[in-house]
């Protein structure tokens, strides 16, 4: 698994979160999302760039093939995660906020492990789908 910053996983999930949609994202629209500037979103694109997350071609930002993979499995891992927390009790805010800040540092087959533990829930608490990523 590539090591990420928080900033960095951040930046990869609200690309993820954009792919598909109308128009690719660019810098100004990353760095807003972000609430950062528009230097240090480059800075960002530049690190993921080099771990080959991010492709940057005339202004527009778009994910790789393993970026996209790494998208889904940070989606699933974060699902999961808050799943497990608000099971055993934890406020759902928290739960979510605690999740973002390791979901992009756990191997999924640890989290394969806790998903079948769960019952293979197919939905978070906040109702979005668990859709189990494999790579085959
Ligand atoms: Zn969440
Ligand atoms: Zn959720």
């Amino acid at each position: 698994m590539t090591e990420l910053t928080k900033k960095e996983r951040d930046c990869l999930v609200d690309l993820g979160e954009k792919e598909g949609g109308k128009f690719p994202t660019r810098l100004v629209d990353l760095a807003a999302d972000l609430s950062i500037k528009s230097p240090t979103a480059l800075n960002l694109i530049r690190r993921l760039e080099a771990k080959k997350i991010v492709v940057h071609e005339k202004g527009m930002i778009l994910l790789t093939p393993s970026g996209t993979k790494f998208f889904h499995e940070i989606v699933e891992n974060h699902r999961v995660l808050e799943t497990l927390m608000v099971n055993f009790g934890m406020d759902l805010e928290k739960a979510c906020a605690l999740s973002e800040s390791i979901d992009f540092q756990i191997d999924h087959h640890s989290i394969d492990k806790m998903f079948i533990k769960l019952g293979k829930p197919g939905k978070c608490p906040h109702g979005r789908d668990i859709t189990q990523f494999h790579e085959k």
